[in-house]
């Protein structure tokens, strides 16, 4: 029986990762999901953060579980007991990457497979990076992430003054 590990870096969550996670889960005995500590790249959440989001999201799935990892994703695998790494794949630009990565991956861990599922027709423009560039610009992307996530997403972005705090309410006018 199958153990497969799905890493990334979750900053934050989209519906775009929930769906790959839901669909593996179904072919694989566990997923574990692993939320990379510090990755080469700006994040908007800390680690603890994104694993918390990434929990709350996959409440519905009984045999998928969210950890943070460090170091090397092979490692994280065969610590995981895992024999399987997924990732998802969007565009022409993602198989390049992971095409890259597969072949290190494989030199480093002959024995960990890598499997790509292809992203869902509906989330196949959906990125965490380009998401965090349209809720600083109050575009309406709350239907690509999880209510938790969209909610986060405006409080963060207001803590880091990359948006301002919501207008007090108007008074409503009396008659
Ligand atoms: P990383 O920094 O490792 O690329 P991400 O959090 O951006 O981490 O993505 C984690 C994995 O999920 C990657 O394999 C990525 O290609 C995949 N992914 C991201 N967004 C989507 C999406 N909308 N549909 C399918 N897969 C996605």
């Amino acid at each position: 029986m199958t153990i497969a590990v799905y890493p990334g870096s979750f900053d934050p969550v989209t519906y775009g990762h929930v769906d790959i996670v839901t669909r593996v889960a179904h072919l694989f005995k566990e997923v574990i999901v692993g939320v990379y500590d510090t990755p080469p790249k700006n994040l908007l959440f800390t680690t603890q953060e994104r694993v918390e989001m990434f929990r709350g999201s996959v409440t519905h799935l009984k045999n998928v579980r969210v950890t943070q990892y460090t170091g090397l994703t092979v490692h994280f695998a065969q610590s995981m007991k895992a024999q399987v790494v997924v990732r998802g794949l969007r565009m022409f630009s993602d198989f390049e990457r992971e095409f890259e990565m597969a072949l290190m991956n494989k030199k480093l861990a002959p024995g960990i497979e890598l499997v790509c599922m292809m992203s869902s027709l509906e989330y196949q423009f959906v990125s965490s990076s380009l998401l965090k560039e349209v809720f600083i610009l109050r575009g309406d992307a709350d239907s690509l992430v999880p209510p938790h996530v969209a909610t986060a997403m405006r409080k963060k972005l207001v803590e880091k003054g990359l948006i301002p705090a919501a207008p007090p309410k108007r008074a409503s006018a009396r008659k």
